[in-house]
């Protein structure tokens, strides 16, 4: 039994991330197991859009790795073999205030400098790209022609099958509940299916990071909240060209003062005709993916007031799973100091577009011991943490239904 489960590495939680570093390990001849407390897609990669964007992406310290990890998805669907409905498709930001307007200045001049075009464009000139947007209390938007689309579930799937034939083990259901640690190094971990040894284990547990660390005196600065969406019947008769999001939000009350959905609208229409409408923020460091009574209404709300030919449209599903954000905005890769063996790849915002390089980091340190693509060194999990990240995760006010500026 031991030698089945003995492993080079053990890669912990099968979303966008983990696939993405199970493939490149295995690819580059490393005996690796994929653990997964449910199926494959199990959390917040199951949930999203599939953007391939770097909105919510920190920039100063992560614009090398969006750039390189865009490059890699023009030919990642024919490197896995499998086409996983990558489209390039614009992305509009509506913004209602010239104070919004300021405050996406500085993003804009990263992506600009970096050859990533991202243009400032008035009201009449959102028209013309999405004709049925209500553009009557705006200030103007930006425009990111380079963004993408693809359907994560694919995504997931296309690492899979290209990575189980070269030797990868896939064990779904299999729940780490603690860890095999031995004179300051991990030696494997223990799971609800018995245990597990490897050289090298990597959490790409997002959400679910910070309890696990807690069982080896480790709390690693991830906090979570619960983001919600929903999907419409296919509307024939409505086409969006681009992908869109607001900087307004609307706070609405679930249980009473302090407890709010914070909505930021993000709107988006599959291949065949569904509108993919976001996305409902609930504050709190839970992993409960109960959805609230508030959130349908609050994204409807966005909705309805800048894309007004939705307001018949008939939902399908709503659904919800935990997300994560980091006080800096930067994820957390790379090794952990007090534990040898241990490496984190964990709490990425935008982590579709940082999903290929995700698992190239990784590999290249684990065969060559340190990571000569790219300086990660701000992404450390022991770094400290000063606050400077742009969130909105905090309830401002309670107002009922207000608008609120997101700046
Ligand atoms: C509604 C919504 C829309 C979004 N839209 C986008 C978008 O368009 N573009 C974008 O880039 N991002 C989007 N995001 C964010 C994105 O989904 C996440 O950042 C991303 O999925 C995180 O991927 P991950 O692989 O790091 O973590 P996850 O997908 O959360 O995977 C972690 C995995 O670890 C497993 N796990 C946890 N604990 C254990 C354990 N003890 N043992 C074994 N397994 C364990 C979990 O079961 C889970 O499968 C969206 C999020 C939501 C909720």
């Amino acid at each position: 039994m031991s030698d089945i489960r003995t492993y080079d590495v053990i890669v912990v939680g099968a979303g966008v991330i983990g696939c993405s570093i199970a493939y490149h390990l295995t690819r580059a001849g490393l005996k690796t197991a994929l653990l997964d407390q449910e199926q494959v897609g199990a959390g917040a990669s199951g949930a999203n859009f599939g953007m391939v964007q770097s909105n919510d992406a920190e920039l100063v310290h992560s614009i090398p790795m969006v750039l390189a990890s865009y490059r890699r998805y023009e030919t990642l669907e024919e490197e896995l073999g499998m086409p996983f409905g990558f489209r390039r498709i614009g992305a509009l930001r509506l913004l209602s205030t010239e104070a919004q307007w300021k405050t996406s200045e500085e993003r804009a001049g990263i992506l600009s400098a970096a050859g990533i075009p991202y243009e400032f464009v008035p009201p009449e000139r959102i028209r013309e790209i999405e004709p049925m947007v209500d553009t009557s209390t705006l200030f103007g938007g930006t425009y990111a022609s380079y963004q993408g689309q693809l359907n994560p579930f694919l995504l997931m799937w296309a690492y899979l099958r290209r990575a189980i034939p070269l030797g990868l083990a896939l064990h779904t259901f299999t729940k780490v509940t603690g860890f095999d640690i031995e004179s300051g190094r991990i030696r494997g971990v223990h799971t609800n299916r018995g245990h597990f040894s490897a050289g090298a284990v990597v959490l790409a547990t997002a959400a679910w990071t910070r309890p696990l660390g807690k069982m080896i005196g480790q709390d690693w600065n991830i906090h979570t909240f619960r983001a919600s969406a929903m999907v419409s019947e296919p509307v024939y008769g409505l086409k969006l060209n681009t992908i869109i999001a607001t900087a307004d939000h609307i706070e609405m009350e679930v249980t009473g003062k302090g407890d709010a959905e914070l909505t930021v609208l993000a709107l988006s229409q599959t291949a065949d005709g569904h509108f993919l409408i976001a996305q409902a923020d609930r504050p709190g460091e839970e992993t409960n993916p109960a959805i609230s009574h508030a959130a349908p209404k609050t994204m409807a709300m966005m909705a309805g007031r800048f894309f007004p030919a939705l307001r018949g449209a008939r939902l399908l599903r709503t659904w919800t799973a935990a997300t994560t954000y980091t006080d800096d905005g930067c994820p957390l890769l790379g090794p952990v100091r007090a534990i040898e063996g241990l490496i984190l790849a964990a709490s990425y915002r935008s982590a579709i577009v940082h999903s290929p390089l995700a698992g190239e980091v990784v590999m290249r340190m684990l065969t060559t011991g340190c990571d000569d693509l790219l300086d990660i060194s701000a992404f450390s999990p022991d770094r400290e943490m000063g606050k400077s990240a742009e969130t909105i995760y905090t309830v401002k006010s309670s107002h009922s239904g207000a608008m609120e500026e997101n700046s």
